[in-house]
């Protein structure tokens, strides 16, 4: 379709606010691989700006150590397609879906190596002063086996010089999955990124978001009541216990990544393979 890159572009898997992502075929080697691109015509600045950070945050994850559980970015390119003209990054293919889609299938062994990926992740990219900003099921994506997790979409992540400068701040991220200090504009750190875990942790055992969306009347509640989501039957009496150390509306008594991958849900929890 193009002869100005090394590659075609195939197939559409993925649709999201700000990214179309497709597959993409290596014209070489017959490698495939994931493409999310943002049309520069078509889109709102806005979109070109959220795909920027998004390469910012990729390669500043990439100068050091990787980890085997955050979506690997292969590179970046401009594409010249018909008449348009992409901005795209090149993601490590994950062919398993997200995890809100296949919920039901899932026991609580896997669901507990799921979530040991994601704390995995987490810790990593806040270990490298990164916060994610965006944690929701919608972004993690299957691997090749179902307890093979990888955390995806640094489109609303920042970085570390831009955390609790005391200023308020502008809320990132998705509103149903947002800590109550984010709701109310005062700060997002690693700390919030555990709050939107405990929702995605909710939503990975039924499907569906924590909260109901009830709009405003679900932000104030999120933001200023003292209400929690409810919890889900379905899950152990240490799964319980584990979300609600993630549920803990005062961001200074939340756990952080390394307490919670110390915490006995975690235990024996890590997958065989990665
Ligand atoms: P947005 O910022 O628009 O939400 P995402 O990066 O979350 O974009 O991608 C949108 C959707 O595309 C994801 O929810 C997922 O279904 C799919 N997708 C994204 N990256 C990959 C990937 N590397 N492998 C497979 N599917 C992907
Ligand atoms: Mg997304
Ligand atoms: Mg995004």
């Amino acid at each position: 379709n193009n002869d100005t890159v090394s590659w075609v572009r195939g197939k559409c898997i993925g649709k999201g606010s700000f990214g179309n992502v497709s597959l993409g075929v290596d014209k070489s080697d017959g490698r495939v691989f994931a493409v999310k691109s943002v049309d520069r015509m078509a889109c709102i600045p806005s979109q070109l700006e959220a795909l920027e950070n998004e390469i910012r945050i990729l390669r500043s994850l990439s100068y050091s150590s990787s980890s085997p559980y955050v979506v690997q970015y292969l590179g970046d390119d401009e594409s010249y397609e018909k008449t348009t003209s992409f901005r795209n990054i090149h993601l490590e293919y994950l062919p398993g879906g997200t995890v809100t889609e296949d919920h039901d299938d899932v026991d609580e062994l896997t669901l507990r190596s799921r979530i040991w990926c994601l704390v995995s992740a987490l810790k990593h990219v806040h270990s490298r002063g990164i916060v994610h900003c965006d944690v929701k099921g919608k972004n993690v994506l299957v691997g090749h086996a179902p307890g093979l997790v990888k955390l995806a979409d640094f489109g609303s992540g920042k970085g570390h010089s831009m955390f609790d400068s005391g200023a308020p701040i502008s809320p990132r991220g998705s509103p149903l999955w947002m800590a109550p200090e984010v709701v109310r504009g005062e700060s997002q750190g690693p700390e919030s990124d555990v709050w939107s875990l405990g929702c995605t942790i909710i939503e990975m055992v039924t499907g569906k978001p924590a909260w109901e969306d009830h709009g405003v009347d679900t932000l104030s509640r999120i933001g200023f009541s003292d209400e929690l989501p409810a919890f889900p039957d379905r899950l152990s009496e240490t799964g319980r216990d584990f979300i609600q150390k993630c549920l803990r509306r005062d961001p200074t008594q939340r756990w952080s990544c390394s307490q919670l991958l110390e915490h006995p849900f975690m235990a024996a929890a890590a997958p065989d393979s990665v």
